[in-house]
């Protein structure tokens, strides 16, 4: 992989450990005042003369930073990065070996009809050749954490918790259909599972995205030919979580400082994945 894939960059770097460690905000990282969708940093004028002063300016600037997360005028790019995860683990399933990986299947829950609040379209479609099971996938990226101070992974838990239920009801359309024999199964196909991807964009997983990655992992483990005897477990899993990682870290910087377009970021990925396909690691 080239540099820039698997670098996180150093805009990327600052803001993650100014966020994680609760810094101040150094005067290069500050965002514009004003920001396009009309809200600006709510700051009292004239302080910051007394230590108490400092301490209200520097919350407000670490609260601003996060504007973005939540910025109607961001969600493009914020979709940008969740496109970018989705399209990783496209890659990773690919080079597990498992097999009709489909992303943005729209014909899936076709059975909803036109219903559009009903009608779900997961991220990703893939077959577990190990367990037979096919794996009905969808991303989820958390912009906030649960609260002030929670567990790093709670809000990418409840992430995973909000989709299993809002995919309830096309998982049990699509069991009906299986069993008339109206949808289409791969060979040996056993059942269809609904695996959500939680991920907060400051690194946090959730337990589903956690377990589904094991998994991944001993399916390539469990399908890798005998004798490719350079291949390596650690090796294969440390790769593509760092693709993950680095997604994310750059993915949230890029919201934060405004210094890529959705395309720009689109372009980003395509590359990743055509250097993936190169790499040794990721399976070939
Ligand atoms: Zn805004």
């Amino acid at each position: 992989m080239e540099s820039g894939q698997t670098d996180i960059s150093s805009m990327a770097l600052r803001s993650t450990i100014v966020a994680r460690f609760g810094l101040d905000v150094p005067l290069s990282l500050q965002p514009p005042r004003d920001c396009e969708c009309g809200c600006s940093i709510n700051l009292p004028l004239g302080i910051g003369h007394t230590p108490e002063e400092r301490v209200v300016m520097v919350g407000a600037e670490r609260e601003w930073l996060r504007h973005r997360f939540t910025c109607p005028k961001a969600s493009g790019l914020r979709t940008a990065v969740h496109d970018q995860v989705a399209r990783i683990w496209v890659a990773l399933l690919t080079a597990a070996g498992f097999k009709d990986v489909t992303y943005e299947d729209r014909r899936w829950d076709a059975a909803a009809g036109s219903d559009e609040a009903k009608h779900r379209r997961p991220d990703i479609v893939a077959f577990n050749p190990v367990t037979q099971q096919r794996w009905v996938i969808d991303v989820s990226l958390a912009w906030a954490p649960a609260a002030e101070g929670a567990k790093a992974s709670l809000a990418a838990r409840n992430r995973e918790r909000y989709k299993v239920s809002s995919y309830r009801e096309g998982m049990g359309r699509r069991v009906r259909e299986a069993e008339a024999g109206g949808a289409q199964v791969p060979e040996g196909w056993v059942e269809d599972v609904f695996v959500p991807l939680g991920y907060e964009v400051e690194g946090a997983w959730g337990p589903s995205a956690t377990w589904a990655f094991e998994e991944v992992v001993g399916v390539k483990a469990a399908t890798v030919c005998a004798d490719l005897t350079d291949w390596s477990k650690i090796n294969f899993g440390e790769h593509w979580k760092r693709a993950i990682a680095v997604a994310l870290a750059n993915g949230q910087a890029a919201v934060i400082s405004r210094s890529a377009k959705p395309d720009e970021l689109a372009a980003a990925r395509d590359s990743t994945e055509l250097s993936q396909e190169s790499n040794p690691d990721s399976g070939h």
